[in-house]
């Protein structure tokens, strides 16, 4: 049985849902009363591969939302307990989505192995970041030519370069062979530890890199008070929106400029599930975040195993072979001609 925990993208989402589902009390508490709630197994689901083999799941809202970031112990134990539950009810592997694998990681919550009574197995979890990078990678193999953009000559930006996913994706870029990547964070060190690693790339800060780049990945957080000058865009200019939450579009939004939101992917049918509503996909019965497919890819595979855990440790190998599963069970990743955007028309 594959698992999902996730979380409203707002107090104010949250609360709205609560009041569709019947949870008056919920709807009308503040935010304290959310804090000290439990997670809850809102969801459960039976999903059938191209293949034809079925797999039963279950969504676990961890009762988080980004509101309570600044509240770290708060943060901290609604993961745990989010992830005891999906242990207690016997889930086989389970995946961190939105904030929770961000939490669990900068929050060094391998430390925390005991929640309550129950000893947390490592094995039954992953953050699905693996797969996020091979659909990010494959976004912009597809995407980019349908611009006119030529990657064998096309600059590059990874925004976020230096992290899990931004690593991962400088490395499966590399290996296809592009013009040139352009790696950008905030902090020096870990970029110079990156370039020389993969013994090419050029760092640059976020002013400088956008209006060189063909392409933009963005594979970070972005602050709210981010401002991007669109005018010294390229155009065209393919932009993949990979972090989370996926506020991009009102930022870059410029004729030329093609925004896409990155490592989704669309399942062969409808699920039949309400899961992602609250995400706010385009098509919520059959689109999802790539991380919570791992989850499902690695049940339909039976790998059970933390396939994407710590950070920086994606192998191309395993790339390849979540990329390779993913199109076999009926996944393909979001395209910009699935988005109907007017910087579509003007493509
Ligand atoms: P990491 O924490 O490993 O990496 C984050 C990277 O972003 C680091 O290189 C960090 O470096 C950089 N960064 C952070 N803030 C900024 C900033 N303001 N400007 C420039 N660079 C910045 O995270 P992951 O790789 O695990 O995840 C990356 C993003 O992808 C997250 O937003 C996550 O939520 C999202 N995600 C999306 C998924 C999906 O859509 N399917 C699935 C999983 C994750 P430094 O701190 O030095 O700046």
């Amino acid at each position: 049985m594959f698992g999902l925990i996730g979380h409203s993208t707002s107090f104010e989402d949250a609360r709205r849902k609560a009041r569709e589902l019947g949870y008056e009390e919920y709807a009308d508490g503040d935010l304290d009363m959310w804090c000290a709630a439990p997670p809850q197994l809102v969801e459960r689901v039976t999903v059938t591969s191209r293949t034809g083999k079925q797999i039963q799941g279950a969504y676990i809202d961890s009762v988080f939302v980004p509101e309570m970031l600044r509240r770290f112990k708060t943060a901290k134990r609604k993961v745990l307990k989010a992830m005891e539950l999906a242990q207690k009810s016997g889930i086989t592997i389970t995946a961190l989505g939105g904030f929770t694998s961000i939490i669990f990681e900068d929050m060094n919550l391998l430390k925390e192995e005991r929640v309550s009574a129950v000893e947390l197995d490592w094995q039954r979890f992953t953050t699905g970041n693996t797969h996020t990078a091979w659909v990010i990678c494959q976004q912009v193999e597809t995407n980019a030519p349908a611009l006119g953009i030529d990657l064998a000559s096309a600059k590059v930006a990874v925004v976020g370069a230096s992290g899990d996913i931004g690593s991962a994706v400088c490395r499966y870029l590399q290996r296809r062979g592009i013009g040139e990547l352009l790696l950008v964070a905030r902090r020096p060190q870990p970029l110079i530890e990156l370039q020389a690693n993969l013994g090419e790339g050029r760092i640059l800060g976020l002013e400088e890199a956008l209006p060189e780049a063909d392409v933009v990945v963005w594979v970070a957080s972005l602050p709210q008070s981010l401002q991007i000058d669109t005018s010294s865009l390229k155009k065209p200019c393919l932009m993949i929106d990979g972090g989370y939450p996926k506020n991009l579009d009102s930022k870059a939004a410029a004729e030329g400029v093609h925004v896409l939101k990155g490592g989704i992917v669309e399942f062969w049918q409808d699920i039949g599930w309400q899961m992602m509503e609250v995400a706010e996909m385009a098509k919520p019965q059959r689109q999802m975040f790539a991380c919570f497919a791992e989850a499902m890819l690695l049940d339909f595979e039976e790998l059970y195993t933390n396939f994407s855990w710590g950070r920086n440790n994606i192998s191309l190998e395993a790339m390849d072979r979540i990329g390779e599963a993913s199109l076999r069970h009926g996944f393909r990743a979001l395209a910009l001609s699935d988005q109907a955007t007017p910087a579509l028309a003007t493509a």
